[in-house]
């Protein structure tokens, strides 16, 4: 069987590296149609992220000159994950097996063809997970390594070291598509749709040109999101610390009421001082975690549209 395949690449101004990489893309696809692996009709779709530089004209130009070559554009910037999520949508009809990429080379391509041998085995879902962090800094390492354990103790089942370098099923796709939340951590939403999964293990390449949209901000935001859209638990937490202090809270009474009574009473300056201090910090820690969560409810609830596409290289 033939199937059609559609590499989903979101670029947010990628100028630099789009006309690199979109070689090495196309190059392997060809190579997998040669094979017989894929169809003939199989496509790789970039979309542009509300890119500020030519980004958009790279595409138009990648698209007019080669047919395997498809693009569409958001009406502005959205974030990776809307942009990936933008892209996995519009081809989910069309789609027998979808692989999301970064357009930066940073993933590598080889890995593509092990995946689509994964999906011929059984697989609908295939996470591409890096075997190795050696390009890495100790940082990087070290807070991603926390990063996934802080995840899994959350109750998010997402697979260790795996970003958005997956191969997702048609079938998985038209699943997920049922998924309308517009808070968005797909690496962890995709588990959640089940069928058989496995993994393939590649590595990390540094990027070719440009420069990372990551920094560490984004990075903490999107562990928050992670965490937040996907698990109550910090909630629970909240409450059995609140529970904790309420006991100790209890114990204090205790002891201030028998010292009152036994005479002990010192005009305890630094204790109340202590005690109000580390009160108000729980406090606002939780209120903050709380607040959190009702944000996230308040953009749910206004149901927006996740994206909005304003042009494509194709007729619908
Ligand atoms: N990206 C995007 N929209 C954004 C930021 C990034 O579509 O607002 C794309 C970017 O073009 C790249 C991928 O997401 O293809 C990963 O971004 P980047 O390489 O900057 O992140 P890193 O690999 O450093 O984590
Ligand atoms: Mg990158």
């Amino acid at each position: 069987m033939h199937a059609r395949l559609f590499m989903i690449i979101p670029c947010y101004n990628e100028e630099k590296v789009l006309p690199l990489t979109a070689r090495m893309f196309l190059e392997e696809l060809e190579d997998l149609i040669a094979k017989g692996k894929i169809s003939g009709d199989s496509r790789i779709l970039f979309v542009n992220d509300g890119s500020r530089d030519g980004t958009w004209g790279i595409i138009q130009e990648l698209a007019r000159n080669e047919s395997h070559f498809i693009g569409l554009s958001l009406s502005r910037n959205r974030g990776h994950q809307n942009a990936l999520l933008t892209g996995l949508m519009e081809v989910r009809e069309m789609a027998d097996i979808t692989i999301s990429l970064d357009c930066d080379g940073q993933d590598d391509i080889h890995a593509v063809e092990a995946m689509v041998d994964a999906w011929q085995n059984g697989s609908e879902v295939v996470y591409g997970v890096r075997s190795s962090r050696d390009t890495d800094t100790f940082f990087k390492r070290f807070t991603a390594e926390a990063f996934y354990k802080l995840l899994n103790n959350m109750g998010v089942e997402a697979v260790y070291n795996h970003a958005d370098y997956r191969l997702i099923s048609g079938r998985v796709l038209r699943e997920f598509a049922g998924f309308k939340e517009v808070n968005l951590f797909l690496r962890g939403m995709v588990p959640l749709v089940g069928f058989p999964s496995s993994c393939v293990y590649y590595e990390r390449h540094e990027r070719l040109a440009g420069e990372s949209h990551y920094p560490l901000s984004k990075m903490l935001g999107l562990a928050v999101d992670g965490i937040t859209s996907l698990s109550i638990r910090p909630i629970r937490l909240i409450t059995g610390l609140g529970l904790g202090v309420s006991v100790l809270s209890f114990l204090g009474v205790l002891w201030a009421v028998v010292s009152q009574l036994t005479g002990h009473a010192v005009t305890g300056w630094a204790s109340t001082v202590c005690l109000v201090c580390f009160m108000g910090g729980v406090q606002l820690v939780c209120l903050g975690v709380l607040g959190e969560y009702i944000g996230k409810i308040y953009l749910e609830v206004k149901a927006r549209p996740r994206y909005i596409v304003s042009e494509r290289t194709w007729e619908e």
